[in-house]
């Protein structure tokens, strides 16, 4: 006999899914009702409203869309490139890559500007290729690094783009909630995020927002978009103005209480308070994990809060490690990708799960997990640091 799924519960520090506030597991087991409910389009006014506000902008064409993250990049690319566009993508990480990956399925041609892993993007290397390519129509590039931890000069980048004529699309997808967006103050014209990082609402939704200028090069295109399902044509009828929403897809509407539900919870916290948050527990586990003699890769002026990449100290199976703090512990932490993996863990504190207890669960239990391993590290300092740097 099959019976009903009970997942253990844990404790989300990696580089997502992070912790879900319970808020939102309530707001998500609410009745569900007809997505074309005139309850149901308010909701969705609402949610638009909503992301207006987190990701500060006007924009009219600001919604979720029906899938994770990697859907929103897809939309923005589907969308913007088309055969024989010139596309300048930033690399300095995994999500770097994958939209170079998106440019060239779409026959776009992509002009790579390859950064140092766990580096900011350099603009003057951006700058550099928009000048030697002055037909390229779009800059691409990744705010917050999840592979790495390290965040890029959003505003700088999108001024670049603008003086050399560029659309740009920016990954907000770790960044959304844990630092700074602000995508009309930046001018950026096409923005993805996700709902699982630091919004910390439930896997599956990506919130995007299309400037009036990227609304225009989706309009003017000369061939139609090769995705039905992500096609803003289509899609806008549903998720436009008024109440004659004309069905594309049903909504994932028990998805969609929960994402309502996460930004009426970043609104009463405030963004600033919600960045400022992030800040302090990032400053208090970065006290304990240097105490324990653990050492973060992206320098402290590129370092996201809500992703910490930390070296892996020698000789430690790092894998056995994370393994044991998910068995004795019920904590997850990330391990490296690409480049890095084998080389660094990625410790998260997104969204809910930023909070002064799992920075102390954190650090605590990797000072015990570590000392199982007999691993070189400074015993027994770990939680004065991280007490001192909560103290002030
Ligand atoms: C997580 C992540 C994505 C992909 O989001 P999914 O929800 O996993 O599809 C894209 N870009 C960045 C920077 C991310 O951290």
């Amino acid at each position: 006999m099959h019976t009903s799924f009970n997942p253990t519960v844990r404790t989300l520090m990696g580089p997502g899914p992070s912790d879900v506030n319970p808020r939102i597991l309530t707001a998500m087991s609410k009745p569900t009702i007809g997505h074309l409910d005139p309850d149901f389009i308010r909701l969705m006014d609402e949610i638009k409203s909503l992301l207006q506000l987190a990701f500060q902008t006007e924009n009219q064409l600001t919604i979720p869309v029906s899938a994770p993250g990697s859907a929103g990049m897809e939309t923005c690319f589907v969308n913007l490139v088309e055969p024989g566009d010139k596309v300048v993508i930033c690399q300095n990480g995994v999500f770097g890559s994958r939209m170079a990956e998106n440019v060239t399925r779409q026959g776009g041609e992509v002009i790579a500007v390859e950064n140092e892993w766990g580096r900011a993007i350099d603009p003057a290397k951006v700058e550099e290729a928009l000048k030697a390519n002055p037909d390229a129509k779009i800059l691409a590039f990744v705010h917050a690094e999840t592979s790495t931890g390290a965040y890029s000069d959003a505003a700088t980048l999108c001024k670049l783009a603008k003086q050399y004529d560029c659309l740009t699309i920016v990954d907000c997808v770790t960044s959304l909630g844990g630092i700074n967006v602000t995508i009309d103050e930046w001018g950026a014209d096409a923005v993805y995020s996700g709902t699982q990082k630091c919004l910390s609402c439930a896997p599956g939704l990506s919130p995007i927002s299309f400037s009036q200028g990227a609304v225009d090069a989706v309009k003017a295109r000369r061939h139609p978009v090769t995705s039905w399902f992500l096609d803003l044509n289509l899609v806008m009828g549903y998720w436009g103005e008024g109440q004659t929403r004309a069905y594309h897809h049903t909504a994932p509407v028990n998805a969609l209480y929960g994402l309502h539900e996460a930004l009426v919870i970043l609104a009463e916290e405030g963004l600033e308070n919600s960045w400022q948050r992030h800040m302090t527990n990032h400053l208090a586990l970065r006290a304990g994990l240097e105490a324990l003699g653990l050492s973060f890769i992206v320098p402290e002026d590129e370092r996201l809060p809500q992703l910490n990449a930390v070296t892996i100290p020698d000789g430690v199976d790092e894998g056995a490690v994370r393994k044991q703090l998910l068995q004795q512990f019920n904590l997850e932490i990330g391990a490296g990708l690409g480049a890095l993996a084998g080389k660094v863990w990625r410790i998260g504190l997104m969204g809910y799960a930023s909070n002064p207890k799992n920075v102390m669960l954190c650090v605590n239990a990797l000072e015990s997990v570590l000392g199982q391993y007999n691993a070189h590290i400074n015993k027994g300092e770990a939680t004065a640091a991280v007490a001192a740097a909560y103290a002030g």
